[in-house]
């Protein structure tokens, strides 16, 4: 049997997996009476210990809103929420704080620029250029935007490797590009994208980018100013963060040039019933009431991720991607989907003769967590003729043991469906 990395000296010289996993209260439980197997990391990562406590405290203690009253507990809510946003632009490498706007997560960020930037950038006869990789987050505010102000949505083609060339996005760019959406790296797939050269070229022709780091956040260290684009999404919750909070970084240029997307309480300056003042960035994009606990913990959750370092987990991620690509490649009847040169921790696959629901549920029986589905990415499972795959993803406290106890599962189903 193959050693878990915790037993293996190499690995556990470059990251204490037991000690990791230890901060992960839910990786101690059973699921249908085996030890829980969690990979569904990509769409959501368990939470550690720092997070859930962050939240606790936020809630339990430090309990008010922010940035209005001067009492005690409000200058401690508003120092931690403040806090959170310097740590934030700390981990993006943001070049100040004013760039850095709380949202509910990576959709809402797409939906704010699209609203805010898109409606008075983009007009008829202009095009909207994305990639046939694509999360539905990051097509259907474009297609929204584009069926609006009636311009062109574009599609730049996905390679049968599940990558997108270079030379396959420089020629979909055109003189009427006037912003490219690009995910940072495939949910579905696992693709790591360009995305410094994509900025590059979309530059060149004049035309803005979003990057989308739903999944690129959580495994790559980024910074946005090395990227260069003009604005980067994430969610907090991929980031072994609370759920309903993220970012929108964007570069002061742009949205200073941005009507806000919701108005209302602490986004003014002043409010007469004939005119209103808004705040200055960030707080002008941040309207009501925010999510205060979910931020605080969002600050733990990139603390923590800082503390083991990218280089560390991408190396342990790399390293269980290769493991678990040639247990795949190993077994009768497996087909992978998407086998870029330069991956995130996804195997997309199917099995032959079991769907991947039925996959997905038999796992399930042996606690084996993983997704089953379209991944929010229909027009991707169309390339590829499939309507679902089943999709492995790995977060940082996933051993080379539990995908060996995923492939057992996955041949004790084989068994059961008589494949
Ligand atoms: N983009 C990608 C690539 C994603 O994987 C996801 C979440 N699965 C999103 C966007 C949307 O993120 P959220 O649901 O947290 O807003």
């Amino acid at each position: 049997m193959i050693q878990d990395p915790t037993r293996h000296p190499e690995a556990s010289a470059a990251v204490d997996l037991a000690a990791l996993r230890a901060d992960f209260p839910a990786l101690d439980q059973r699921v249908h009476g085996r030890p829980l197997v969690y990979l569904d990391n990509a769409a959501t990562a368990l939470k550690p210990n720092v997070v859930i406590e962050a939240v606790t405290q936020s809630l339990a203690r430090d309990c008010a809103n922010i940035h209005r009253a001067v009492h005690t507990l409000s200058a401690r809510a508003t120092e931690q929420y403040e806090g959170s946003r310097e740590t934030v632009r700390r981990f993006f490498g943001v070049r100040e704080t004013a760039e850095v706007i709380f949202v509910r997560g990576a959709t809402e960020g797409i939906n704010l620029v699209a609203h805010s930037w898109g409606r008075e950038h983009v007009g008829r006869g202009d095009e909207v250029l994305i990639t046939g990789l694509e999360h539905h987050s990051n097509i259907v505010p474009w297609q929204h935007l584009c069926d609006s102000v009636g311009a062109t949505l574009k599609i730049v083609p996905v390679q049968d490797d599940g990558d997108v060339s270079l030379d396959a996005f420089s020629r979909a760019l055109s003189a009427r590009t006037r912003l490219v959406a690009v995910t940072q790296a495939s949910n579905a797939l696992g693709t790591i994208l360009p995305v410094e050269q994509i900025v590059r070229l979309a530059h060149e022709g004049g035309a803005a980018v979003l990057v989308d780091g739903a999944q690129g956040a959580p495994h790559l260290g980024t910074d946005v100013q090395r990227l260069g684009c003009d604005f980067y999404v994430a969610s907090a919750h991929k980031l072994y963060g609370p759920t309903g909070v993220g970012v929108l970084l964007g570069r002061r240029e742009r949205l200073e040039e941005m009507s806000p997307y919701q108005t209302g309480g602490d986004m003014i300056r002043s409010v007469t019933f004939e005119k209103t003042l808004y705040a200055e960035l960030p707080h002008c994009f941040e309207a009501g009431t925010p999510n205060i606990a979910g931020v605080v913990g969002f600050g733990a959750a990139l603390r923590y991720l800082e503390a083991i370092g990218f280089d560390v987990l991408g190396r342990h991620e790399q390293e269980l991607l290769g493991y678990g690509t040639q247990l795949l490649r190993g077994m009768r009847g497996v087909r992978l989907i998407g086998t870029a040169p330069r991956k995130i921790g996804v195997l997309s696959f199917l099995v032959d003769g079991i769907h991947p629901h039925d996959l997905g549920t038999m796992l399930d029986t042996e606690g084996v967590a993983i997704r089953t589905g379209h991944h929010c990415a229909q027009p991707l499972m169309e390339r590829f003729g499939v309507p679902a795959t089943a999709r492995v993803s790995l977060g940082l406290y996933n051993t080379r043991d539990e995908l060996s106890a995923f492939a057992r599962a996955l041949v004790k189903a084989q068994e059961f469906f008589g494949r």
